[in-house]
Protein backbone atom coordinates (compact mmCIF):
# COMPACT_ATOMS: atom_id res chain seq x y z
CA UNK A 1 0.00 0.00 0.00
CA UNK A 2 1.26 3.18 -1.03
CA UNK A 3 2.22 5.62 2.49
CA UNK A 4 -0.57 7.19 4.24
CA UNK A 5 1.52 9.90 4.98
CA UNK A 6 1.77 10.94 1.39
CA UNK A 7 -1.76 10.43 0.22
CA UNK A 8 -3.00 12.53 3.19
CA UNK A 9 -0.52 14.74 2.60
CA UNK A 10 -1.16 14.51 -1.48
CA UNK A 11 -5.24 15.51 -0.55
CA UNK A 12 -3.39 18.73 1.54
CA UNK A 13 -1.84 19.30 -1.52
CA UNK A 14 -5.01 19.21 -3.17
CA UNK A 15 -7.34 20.42 -1.61
CA UNK A 16 -5.25 23.54 0.01
CA UNK A 17 -2.36 24.89 -2.14
CA UNK A 18 -3.13 23.68 -6.04
CA UNK A 19 -6.24 25.91 -5.90
CA UNK A 20 -4.09 28.70 -4.91
CA UNK A 21 -1.60 28.01 -7.97
CA UNK A 22 -3.52 26.54 -10.85
CA UNK A 23 -2.47 28.89 -13.35
CA UNK A 24 0.76 28.45 -11.70
CA UNK A 25 0.82 25.11 -12.52
CA UNK A 26 -0.40 25.39 -16.17
CA UNK A 27 2.55 27.71 -16.66
CA UNK A 28 5.18 25.55 -15.42
CA UNK A 29 3.76 22.39 -17.28
CA UNK A 30 4.97 24.68 -20.64
CA UNK A 31 8.43 24.66 -19.01
CA UNK A 32 10.75 25.40 -16.43
CA UNK A 33 13.07 28.49 -16.36
CA UNK A 34 14.38 28.15 -12.25
CA UNK A 35 17.29 30.43 -12.11
CA UNK A 36 18.71 28.59 -9.17
CA UNK A 37 20.77 25.17 -9.15
CA UNK A 38 20.77 23.94 -5.26
CA UNK A 39 22.93 21.18 -4.87
CA UNK A 40 21.94 19.57 -0.99
CA UNK A 41 22.29 16.64 1.06
CA UNK A 42 19.62 13.92 0.65
CA UNK A 43 18.92 13.97 4.68
CA UNK A 44 15.10 14.33 5.38
CA UNK A 45 15.48 17.42 8.03
CA UNK A 46 17.25 19.63 5.08
CA UNK A 47 14.77 20.26 2.70
CA UNK A 48 15.80 23.09 0.07
CA UNK A 49 11.86 24.23 -0.83
CA UNK A 50 10.95 24.30 2.70
CA UNK A 51 13.98 26.05 4.30
CA UNK A 52 13.75 29.05 1.59
CA UNK A 53 9.87 28.53 1.02
CA UNK A 54 10.08 28.53 -2.51
CA UNK A 55 7.14 27.31 -5.17
CA UNK A 56 7.27 25.19 -7.58
CA UNK A 57 9.62 26.26 -10.78
CA UNK A 58 12.05 28.07 -8.62
CA UNK A 59 14.70 25.70 -7.44
CA UNK A 60 16.71 23.18 -9.71
CA UNK A 61 17.46 20.45 -6.73
CA UNK A 62 19.79 18.11 -7.09
CA UNK A 63 20.49 15.96 -3.68
CA UNK A 64 22.45 13.40 -2.83
CA UNK A 65 24.85 11.74 0.30
CA UNK A 66 26.50 14.95 1.97
CA UNK A 67 26.05 17.36 -0.65
CA UNK A 68 29.08 16.60 -3.01
CA UNK A 69 29.89 17.80 -6.54
CA UNK A 70 32.88 15.53 -7.48
CA UNK A 71 35.53 17.00 -9.11
CA UNK A 72 35.04 16.93 -13.19
CA UNK A 73 35.83 13.43 -14.58
CA UNK A 74 34.95 11.68 -18.04
CA UNK A 75 34.49 8.41 -18.47
CA UNK A 76 31.94 5.83 -18.55
CA UNK A 77 30.64 5.94 -15.05
CA UNK A 78 26.97 6.95 -14.16
CA UNK A 79 27.89 10.49 -12.57
CA UNK A 80 24.04 11.55 -11.48
CA UNK A 81 25.18 14.89 -10.30
CA UNK A 82 27.22 15.94 -12.78
CA UNK A 83 24.61 14.87 -15.29
CA UNK A 84 22.41 17.31 -13.11
CA UNK A 85 25.25 20.24 -13.01
CA UNK A 86 25.52 20.28 -17.10
CA UNK A 87 21.77 20.37 -18.19
CA UNK A 88 21.05 23.28 -15.00
CA UNK A 89 23.96 25.35 -16.64
CA UNK A 90 23.70 24.58 -19.91
CA UNK A 91 20.50 24.10 -20.82
CA UNK A 92 18.14 25.94 -17.95
CA UNK A 93 21.01 28.66 -17.89
CA UNK A 94 20.53 28.91 -14.05
CA UNK A 95 22.49 32.39 -12.74
CA UNK A 96 23.37 30.73 -9.26
CA UNK A 97 24.47 27.32 -7.65
CA UNK A 98 23.87 27.22 -3.85
CA UNK A 99 25.89 24.44 -2.52
CA UNK A 100 23.52 23.51 1.58
CA UNK A 101 25.49 21.74 3.80
CA UNK A 102 24.17 20.97 6.88
CA UNK A 103 24.39 19.83 10.73
CA UNK A 104 25.11 16.50 11.89
CA UNK A 105 25.73 15.40 8.42
CA UNK A 106 25.38 11.25 8.26
CA UNK A 107 27.60 10.90 5.27
CA UNK A 108 30.46 13.68 6.71
CA UNK A 109 30.28 11.92 10.06
CA UNK A 110 30.38 8.19 7.36
CA UNK A 111 33.75 9.75 6.38
CA UNK A 112 34.98 11.08 9.64
CA UNK A 113 34.13 7.60 11.51
CA UNK A 114 35.51 5.40 8.11
CA UNK A 115 31.91 3.60 8.80
CA UNK A 116 31.65 0.09 7.83
CA UNK A 117 29.85 -0.64 4.57
CA UNK A 118 26.36 -1.03 4.52
CA UNK A 119 26.59 -3.35 2.45
CA UNK A 120 28.72 -5.42 -0.04
CA UNK A 121 28.89 -2.68 -2.82
CA UNK A 122 30.56 -0.29 -0.20
CA UNK A 123 28.80 2.32 -2.12
CA UNK A 124 28.51 5.27 0.50
CA UNK A 125 32.12 4.59 1.28
CA UNK A 126 33.56 5.24 -2.27
CA UNK A 127 31.01 8.00 -2.86
CA UNK A 128 32.67 9.65 0.42
CA UNK A 129 35.97 9.50 -0.10
CA UNK A 130 35.34 12.58 -1.97
CA UNK A 131 35.41 14.26 1.31
CA UNK A 132 38.97 13.65 1.63
CA UNK A 133 40.29 16.81 0.22
CA UNK A 134 38.20 18.65 2.64
CA UNK A 135 39.18 16.53 5.60
CA UNK A 136 42.96 18.04 4.92
CA UNK A 137 41.59 21.35 4.99
CA UNK A 138 39.39 21.47 7.78
CA UNK A 139 42.20 19.63 9.69
CA UNK A 140 44.09 23.17 9.90
CA UNK A 141 41.26 24.88 10.20
CA UNK A 142 40.09 26.66 14.02
CA UNK A 143 36.53 27.07 14.96
CA UNK A 144 33.47 24.76 15.70
CA UNK A 145 33.99 21.03 16.13
CA UNK A 146 35.62 18.42 13.55
CA UNK A 147 32.56 17.59 12.09
CA UNK A 148 30.99 21.13 11.53
CA UNK A 149 34.55 21.89 10.10
CA UNK A 150 34.34 19.43 8.03
CA UNK A 151 30.95 20.19 6.85
CA UNK A 152 32.01 23.77 5.84
CA UNK A 153 35.02 22.22 4.30
CA UNK A 154 33.33 20.01 2.60
CA UNK A 155 31.05 23.04 1.02
CA UNK A 156 34.41 24.70 0.12
CA UNK A 157 35.16 21.63 -1.67
CA UNK A 158 32.21 21.30 -3.55
CA UNK A 159 32.64 25.08 -4.94
CA UNK A 160 35.76 24.36 -5.94
CA UNK A 161 35.45 21.15 -7.85
CA UNK A 162 32.05 22.78 -9.51
CA UNK A 163 35.09 25.11 -10.94
CA UNK A 164 36.41 21.94 -12.29
CA UNK A 165 33.62 22.10 -14.98
CA UNK A 166 34.77 24.31 -17.99
CA UNK A 167 31.15 25.18 -19.00
CA UNK A 168 31.10 26.01 -15.05
CA UNK A 169 34.20 28.10 -14.74
CA UNK A 170 33.66 29.73 -18.03
CA UNK A 171 30.05 31.02 -17.20
CA UNK A 172 31.77 32.09 -13.64
CA UNK A 173 34.47 33.98 -15.28
CA UNK A 174 32.01 35.50 -17.83
CA UNK A 175 29.93 36.88 -14.59
CA UNK A 176 26.87 34.89 -15.99
CA UNK A 177 26.64 32.66 -13.05
CA UNK A 178 27.38 33.00 -9.39
CA UNK A 179 28.56 30.04 -6.79
CA UNK A 180 27.63 30.05 -3.22
CA UNK A 181 27.88 27.95 -0.24
CA UNK A 182 26.09 27.97 3.05
CA UNK A 183 24.96 25.92 5.86
CA UNK A 184 21.85 25.03 7.49
CA UNK A 185 22.00 24.66 11.31
CA UNK A 186 19.08 22.43 11.86
CA UNK A 187 18.02 22.57 15.88
CA UNK A 188 17.10 26.15 15.59
CA UNK A 189 16.75 26.55 11.21
CA UNK A 190 20.09 28.52 11.51
CA UNK A 191 21.23 29.34 8.10
CA UNK A 192 25.04 30.41 7.67
CA UNK A 193 26.35 31.76 4.25
CA UNK A 194 29.85 31.43 3.39
CA UNK A 195 31.85 34.68 2.79
CA UNK A 196 33.65 33.53 -0.72
CA UNK A 197 36.37 36.01 -0.30
CA UNK A 198 37.63 34.75 3.41
CA UNK A 199 35.78 31.52 3.61
CA UNK A 200 33.91 32.27 7.04
CA UNK A 201 30.07 31.09 7.28
CA UNK A 202 27.91 34.12 8.70
CA UNK A 203 24.24 34.33 9.48
CA UNK A 204 22.00 34.49 6.28
CA UNK A 205 19.76 37.48 7.69
CA UNK A 206 20.82 40.52 10.10
CA UNK A 207 19.45 39.73 13.39
CA UNK A 208 18.67 43.61 13.92
CA UNK A 209 17.07 43.85 10.76
CA UNK A 210 14.25 41.74 11.76
CA UNK A 211 13.60 39.13 9.04
CA UNK A 212 14.66 36.33 11.46
CA UNK A 213 13.74 32.96 12.49
CA UNK A 214 10.20 31.59 14.17
CA UNK A 215 10.25 32.72 17.62
CA UNK A 216 9.29 28.41 18.11
CA UNK A 217 12.47 28.04 16.77
CA UNK A 218 14.32 30.64 18.19
CA UNK A 219 13.43 29.37 21.74
CA UNK A 220 14.17 25.81 21.04
CA UNK A 221 16.57 24.78 23.67
CA UNK A 222 18.06 21.97 22.02
CA UNK A 223 21.07 22.25 19.86
ZN1 LIG B 1 23.83 15.20 5.11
Amino acid sequence: MFPEALTSGYRTFLDERLPGEVRRYAKLAEGQSPEILLIGCCDSRVSPEVIFDTGPGELFVVRNVANIVPPYEEGGEYHGTSAAIEFAVQSLEVKHIVVLGHATCGGIKAYASQAKPLSSGNFIGKWVSLVGPAAEKADTQSGPDYLTRLEYAMVAQSLENLMTFGFVKERVEAGKLKLHGAHFGIARGELLIRDPQTGVFGPAVDQQGGAVRPTSLINCTDS
